[in-house]
């Protein structure tokens, strides 16, 4: 089975249409998502339910846990966002829209175990909130080796918004390392991180995914409409202005 993983969308639609698009073309048996489906970005509505519509499930990050229940240890813009994207799910008129979507987030997971693979948003230690850089490979590696050990085989993480794969030497491979593809090594352990489609932050601006089965994962990148949301965000006086213009950097 191959399966799609997109992970941090942040209410960015229009990458996540272009992204959804071009799973379509890479025969794709189903699509899973890491969170952080809203937060920052301004569709976070539309983009819950496209969510909701075609992925099997999906994981709660901490900014889908932000706007349900409160944002923590969120910077001023963050907390502004969070705000201001449950204003929006609270404006919804329809009180069966509504309904189903309060439900929806309320039922996102903390953890999944998926086959080999444990999927959490953040860390199989803090599911939600700790982030795994890919400075930790070398700076952390006893934080590394406390990640590991929580993990029988694979894990899949998102968070940071950077594409790239841990091993348990411990090592970081960005996707440019791998000529895009990794391949599972018997025996060796692995951590894989699709990177973000709404807000990629490893200064390559197209949307982040990866596609993978039980012997490889393939890292692809899809063009979208930068300028637009980013005009979009500037639009919206409660979401700063930096919010969008890191999009056209990918920052
Ligand atoms: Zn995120």
């Amino acid at each position: 089975m191959r399966t799609a993983v997109i992970s941090d969308i942040h209410g960015n639609l229009e990458a996540l249409e272009a992204v959804i698009g071009d799973i379509a073309t890479r025969s794709a048996d189903r699509i899973i998502c890491l969170g952080d489906i809203v937060g920052y970005g301004p569709n976070p509505v539309e983009c819950v339910d496209l969510v909701a519509e075609t992925c099997e499930w999906s994981l709660i990050g901490n900014h889908d846990f932000g706007v349900l229940y409160e944002p923590t240890n969120f910077n001023y813009a963050a907390e502004q966002a969070a705000y201001w994207t449950r204003r929006q799910f609270e404006q919804e008129t329809d009180s069966e829209k509504a309904a189903r979507r309060w439900d929806f987030l309320g039922r996102l997971r903390v953890r999944v175990l998926d086959g080999p693979f444990l999927c959490v948003h953040g860390s199989p230690r803090r599911p939600i909130n700790e982030y795994l850089f890919p400075e930790d490979a070398v700076n952390s590696p006893v934080k590394m080796q406390q990640i590991f050990e929580r993990i029988e085989k694979y894990c899949l993480v998102g968070h940071t918004h950077v594409p790239g794969v841990f091993t348990d030497e411990p090592d970081f491979y960005p996707p440019a390392d791998l000529d895009a593809v990794y391949t599972f090594v018997n025996g060796e352990k692995a951590i894989i991180n699709p990177g973000s489609i709404g807000q990629p932050r490893d200064l390559n601006p197209r949307a982040s995914y990866c596609v993978m089965d039980l012997e490889r994962v393939e890292f692809y990148r899809v063009e979208y409409d930068t300028e637009a949301v980013a005009k979009k965000i500037k639009a919206i006086p409660e979401l700063s202005d930096w919010l969008g213009e890191r999009l056209l950097e990918g920052r």
